[in-house]
């Protein structure tokens, strides 16, 4: 019914990716069997899905600043079913993963990124992917958080927003994206609340910190309304905020999306997708499954866990960049991002669902 895109030369680097709910899975299938066959039912492909072996689909082109030059990266699919995400232990899901890891080690890449759920999923149980596998695996995790560090700056700068006075929240605070920005902001910002459900973790956390700004709360409930910038990072989805004080910022750097946005008024909030990248050189897809793939509302923009992943093939990097949670450190997050600017890859114009923010920095073509 799918037919595998044919292999082709070993590729530079890979990700290893999911689909974020189904109404996307619907067009991206019709597409890659072909616009010209007539549509499966949705019903069928809800039921054949989780059938699919892991495989790749196509090629992701990243071009670099630097003497023009052009890498080739494989995106595999998982399959996993958008619904089964958040089962982090489930057999099923992590055999999936597996053979998607073996799929990138047959196609030669050096380096692959587990995208969105599959770095949390895989996580601590690594030691499940089969021995002797020459790829290695990245979470991308460094280049994402550099990112919503980096960009969560440029959007208070351009809203003139203070973060020394600020009271920041992250939501997902103790996961590993969450802690490297708690990490970040906490000798920044006036007030850092740290938010997840696990409280010993909370305490761990904040206890590490070190630092009398920090606070930490078990439910997005207790503080949002007191807070000027939230960052969302939770391996959750379909969050509801509560009312949130007039003007706050809030990044949402969750794949699938932490918060659900639909009741939020953005005439009175300033809302923006994060941990997102921007390739100044082109980002280009073969077949160009683009338009039924991602969803974003300009060119160039894609996912800072892949980008970690192109960026250590622009550098010839064959390493586990980011390695699990608790690992990420300022260094290394200065360090990717140094990297990747000087592949003219950058933090994403600011956006939300509802398009492209009407002011911008001025980096962009
Ligand atoms: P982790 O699994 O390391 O951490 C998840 C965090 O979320 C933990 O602190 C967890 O703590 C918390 N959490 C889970 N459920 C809830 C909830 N209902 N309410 C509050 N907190 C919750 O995840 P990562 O740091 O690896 O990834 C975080 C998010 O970033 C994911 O959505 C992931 O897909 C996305 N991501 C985005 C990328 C991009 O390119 N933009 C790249 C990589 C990841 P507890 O269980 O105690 O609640």
């Amino acid at each position: 019914m799918l037919a595998a895109y044919p292999s082709y030369k070993r590729g530079d680097f890979a990700i290893l990716g999911h689909q974020e709910c189904w109404e996307h899975i619907y067009p991206f299938i019709h597409q890659i069997r072909g616009q010209d066959l007539k549509p499966i039912p949705e019903e069928e492909i809800k039921y054949l899905f989780p059938y699919f072996p892991p495989r790749s689909l196509f090629r992701i082109i990243v071009r670099s600043i630097l003497e023009s030059r052009k890498i080739t990266g494989h995106y595999i699919e998982t399959f996993l079913p958008p619904d089964h995400l958040e089962l982090t232990c489930s057999k099923e899901n992590l055999r999936r993963i597996t053979d998607a890891a073996i799929c990138a080690d047959k196609l030669q890449v050096p380096v692959a990124t587990l995208g969105g759920f599959t770095s949390i999923i895989l996580e601590g149980q690594q030691a499940l992917l089969p021995t002797g596998l020459q790829t290695k695996f990245t979470t991308g995790n460094t280049l994402t958080a550099a990112f919503i560090v980096q960009s969560l700056q440029d959007a208070c700068e351009l809203l003139q927003k203070d973060i020394s006075r600020s009271h920041v929240m992250i939501i997902g605070a103790t996961g590993d994206i969450g802690s490297a920005c708690a990490g970040f902001f906490s000798e920044k910002a006036a007030k850092l609340t740290l938010v997840a459900r696990n409280r010993r973790k909370l305490y761990e956390l904040s206890t590490r910190l070190q630092s009398p700004t920090v606070h930490v709360a078990d439910s997005v409930d207790e503080k949002a309304a007191e807070a000027d910038i939230i960052i969302a990072v939770a391996s959750t989805t379909k969050l509801q905020l509560p009312e949130v004080k007039p003007g706050a910022l809030i990044v949402d750097a969750g794949f699938p999306k932490n918060i659900d946005a639909t009741n939020l008024d953005l005439n009175r909030i300033h809302l923006y997708f994060g941990g997102m990248g921007y390739v100044k050189g082109g980002y280009h897809f073969s077949p160009d499954y683009k338009q039924s793939m991602y969803h974003f509302p300009a060119d160039k923009i894609a996912h800072g866990c892949v980008l970690e992943a192109a960026v250590l093939a622009f550098e010839n990097i064959s390493e586990s960049f980011s390695q699990g949670r608790g690992n990420i450190t300022i260094e290394k997050m200065n360090q990717i991002r140094e990297w990747a600017r000087m592949h003219g890859i950058i933090p994403a114009p600011f956006y939300n669902h509802q398009g492209l923010w009407a002011i911008q920095k001025k980096v962009y073509d």
